[in-house]
């Protein structure tokens, strides 16, 4: 560990050394239920160390990539307040990327997070290789991040959202040669990549390099629906720890139907929807950190709750976890995170809006009432302006078959 961890660590961690070994008992206590949890008093983030560098992380990474909105903006006031309470929490991981909030996010870090000292939090960044068109984009964009940043380096540095397409791109554009390069010069710490693909080519990808870190979608809907749970054993398999990105599905395992969170709520009226499925992600032992998309001043107050610190599922809770998903597939929901790689469509069709109307409706929303929402859209954002073309469904990481649904949404609400 080198002194500038050393230092982020101690930050965080050594002065309360009694909250973290409270932290590791509750780790061990497998079958703790939340009634015990709801007693903690504690306001620290369970950390897990990193390898074995001396270096620890915390499991609750702040995503920020859905910051809080206000007239179209990130909201400053608000974002910068629950950055203050992350930090004040241990929870010292941010994730960003050149095109979260179209580059706002990036300048987000660059006005807010550089009031903190650079050796107390650490930062990931993503190279966007959708958005390359040649070699050249590797130093223009680095410098551009650096820039927005302001972060002098990054702790952690991704080749951003890889699949076979993807791979074959950043390999042609020599950008993993770039980024070692960077590594050398002391602008990046540790290389990495984030995923949205098959398991088969993760491990190709994976055993191309010694990898620091990998990021991929894991929750427990996508435990099976997106593999997720064959990518995390082979990372596990290649001794590579992982990130994990959308572990409530861009807040689809927040709304999910009014049957599978009564499941939910039965079990335990004190904890939160969004709890059971942080705690699925964070329970498993490869997990490095698990990021957190958080929009609002109670989401992270109710994630700093479930990581302070983090009790993993018992098993009569993972049973319960199973019940609510039985309950949810019923429904037939369409697995959309809302992420919008899939836009803009050429034709304007407002895509996630779209099924997040379909979702409602097979969640319980009266069809009248989508159908009033559905109405007030414009004429090119509904589903009816969707002409097939295809071009959304390569982008979309869910593979969810975009134009059958349009179809069905423009029947179902004509
Ligand atoms: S298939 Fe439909 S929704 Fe998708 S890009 Fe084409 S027009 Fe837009
Ligand atoms: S349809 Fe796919 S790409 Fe578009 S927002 Fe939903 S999950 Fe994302």
């Amino acid at each position: 560990m080198d002194r500038r961890e050393f230092i982020k660590d101690t930050l965080t961690v050594a002065a309360l050394a009694p909250l973290a070994r409270m932290a590791g008992a509750a780790e061990k206590g497998k079958g703790d239920d939340m009634d015990k949890k709801a007693n903690y008093t504690g306001t620290q983030v369970t950390r897990r160390p990193y390898r074995n560098t001396g270096m620890t992380m915390p499991l609750l990474g702040f995503g920020l990539m859905r910051l809080p909105q206000k007239d179209g903006k990130v909201d400053y006031a608000i974002a910068e307040a629950m950055v203050a309470k992350a930090m004040a929490a241990g929870c010292n991981y941010f994730d960003t990327a050149y095109m979260y909030h179209g580059g706002e996010s990036e300048r987000f870090v660059g006005n807010v997070l550089t009031k903190y000292p650079r050796e107390s939090y650490y930062l990931t960044s993503k190279m966007p290789i959708a958005m390359m068109n040649s070699a050249d984009d590797n130093e223009r964009i680095f410098k551009e991040q650096l820039e927005r940043t302001k972060a002098g380096y990054f702790d952690f540095y991704f080749l951003h959202w890889l699949n076979a397409a993807h791979w074959e791109k950043a390999q042609s554009f020599g950008t993993l040669e770039f980024m070692k390069r960077m590594q050398a010069e002391g602008r990046i710490r540790r290389l990495g990549f984030s995923f949205h693909g098959e398991p088969e080519t993760l491990e190709k990808i994976a055993k191309f390099h010694p990898w620091d870190l990998v990021q991929i979608q894991l929750n427990y809907l996508d435990w099976e629906l997106c593999r997720s749970g064959e990518q995390y054993e082979v990372l596990t398999r290649l001794g590579i720890p992982v990130s994990v990105m959308e572990p409530l599905k861009g807040g689809t395992l927040v709304r999910l139907t009014p049957e599978a969170k009564a499941v939910f709520e039965k079990a335990n009226p004190k904890a939160s929807v969004a709890s059971w499925g942080l705690r699925f992600a964070a329970g498993l032992p490869n997990i490095q950190v698990v990021l957190s998309g958080m929009s609002a001043m109670e989401h992270i107050e109710d994630n700093l709750r479930t990581f302070s610190p983090l009790v993993p599922l018992s098993d009569a809770e993972r049973k319960t976890m199973a019940e609510a998903l039985a309950a949810y597939r019923k429904s037939g929901a369409v697995p959309c995170t809302g992420c919008r790689y899939c836009s803009p469509c050429p034709m304007g069709v407002d895509i996630p809006r779209n099924l997040a109307l379909l979702n409602q409706v097979k969640g319980g929303l009266p069809l009248f009432h989508a159908k009033l929402v559905y109405d007030a859209m414009k004429e090119k954002e509904r589903a009816l302006s969707c002409v097939s073309c295809g071009a959304c469904l390569k982008k979309c990481p869910q593979q969810i078959r975009i134009p059958d649904f349009m179809a069905q949404i423009a029947k179902n609400f004509a």
